[in-house]
């Protein structure tokens, strides 16, 4: 029997301002990816984040992806679908339960480490922000119930919760950027699941949602490429199927900074009272490697010349001027 296999594909913005010309960059390659072939694309709000989080800002997502013609098929602030709710802040009981099944299975101690404590174990050569932890907290003996916070500290201070790493290479293939391998004992140490305040760490929250939504397919910015080691040991820890990653190019200005709230002229905003849904698209396109030049053209109209072979493998696009 002819089985057939469908993607799904999913778009998951943190609501935190109006999307820029980077954010609907890799909106419009995911989108393209999964409905290519036919597929499925999920629209998930990861308001995770309840000071940056704003509903207003939500549904300006909603309208910006309405406005460029990138519809999703489950999602959104409507909850269309039967995998939802699709708003991070109404997923805690998914978090609870997965985290409950690592903790049970010895695989997570708590934490009682300041920021300032974290930060104070720095080498200095870690200027790109990452933060390994060096392991304070860890406990000695992996497992046992003696680990599990009751050292009389919890009753007192607020805690986090980490995940024990190893410290072994973990290797996945990147559609875009092939081979890739992370040990995550290097790259950022025992990782938080839930921090002391109880917010959910995105870690834990996107590869719950991701496979609890059947995602097939991540396509995402290309900051996000090496957190993908700690999802995949996620993946396997809870026993998810792990899903293809792809990660694309992120927009840079001319200056070579990362796009980000603070190019206002590239903003959502902006780019609407300066350019038609099939312009932008087109632009987009052009960057990505889809188009030999840029020329308008709708979403839909993109799906029969979209391949991956055809997008730029740099990590970076240059496109704006200042
Ligand atoms: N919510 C994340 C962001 O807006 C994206 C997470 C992901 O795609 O895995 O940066």
């Amino acid at each position: 029997m002819e089985s057939h296999f469908t993607a799904k594909g999913r778009f998951a913005p943190s609501p935190t301002g109006r999307m820029h010309l980077g954010n609907v960059f890799s909106a419009l390659i995911s989108w393209l990816s999964a409905k290519k072939d036919g597929g499925k694309w999920v629209l998930r709000i990861e308001d995770l984040d309840p000071q940056r989080s704003r509903r207003e800002h939500a549904l300006w997502i909603e309208d910006d992806l309405r406005w460029l013609g990138l519809d999703w098929d489950e999602g959104g602030l409507s909850g269309l679908g039967d995998n939802g709710p699709y708003s991070q802040s109404l997923r805690a009981g998914f978090y609870e339960e997965a985290l409950g099944r690592l903790e049970d299975s010895g695989l997570t101690y708590p934490c009682y480490c300041t920021r300032a404590d974290i930060m104070a174990t720095q080498a200095p050569h870690e200027s790109d922000g990452r933060v390994v932890y060096s392991g304070a907290c860890r406990p000695v003996r992996l497992g046992g119930k003696e680990d599990n916070g009751n050292d009389g500290l919890g009753e007192r201070r607020l805690r986090a919760t980490r995940l024990f790493v190893p410290d072994e290479e973990i290797h996945f293939d990147d559609r875009l950027y092939g081979l890739q391998t992370v040990n995550l004992a290097s790259h950022c140490g025992d990782f938080i699941l839930r921090r002391a305040d109880g917010a959910w760490a995105y870690q834990l929250a996107v590869v719950v949602d991701d496979a609890l939504m059947g995602i097939t397919e991540v396509v995402r910015g290309s900051d996000l490429l090496l957190s993908s080691g700690q999802q995949i040991y996620l993946y396997r820890l809870l026993g998810y199927p792990v899903p293809q990653f792809s990660h694309v190019p992120l927009l840079c200005n001319g200056a070579g900074q990362r796009l980000s709230k603070r190019d206002s002229s590239l903003s959502m905003e902006s780019l609407r009272k300066e350019y038609s849904p099939s312009h932008l698209v087109g632009l987009l396109a052009y960057f990505a490697g889809i188009l030999p030049e840029p020329f308008p053209i709708s979403a839909s109209g993109l799906l029969p010349l979209f391949s991956w072979s055809a997008i730029h493998r740099s990590p970076t696009l240059t496109v704006g001027t200042t």
